[in-house]
């Protein structure tokens, strides 16, 4: 699975970069840097979370299962 982000509704709350510590970083201007590729099966529930708690939708998983 990836994270995939819609950046027309992104607006740089943060809170990505909160959940999914160490794996979503913020660049200079609070905007979120995604890993590209596959997320690590171990953190698939993180990106779930965090994908369900951005307040402006903007986050998705993408991939198979789920
Ligand atoms: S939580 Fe959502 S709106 Fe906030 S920085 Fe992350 S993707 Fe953008």
């Amino acid at each position: 699975m990836r994270l995939d982000i819609d950046w027309t509704r992104c607006d740089g709350h943060g809170l990505c970069a909160t959940l999914l510590a160490g794996k979503v970083t913020l660049d200079d201007w609070g905007f979120p840097v995604i890993p590209r590729g596959e997320i690590a099966k171990a953190d698939v529930p993180h990106a779930r979370r965090a994908a369900a708690a951005c307040p402006a939708l903007a986050l998705r998983l993408k991939g198979t299962g789920g």
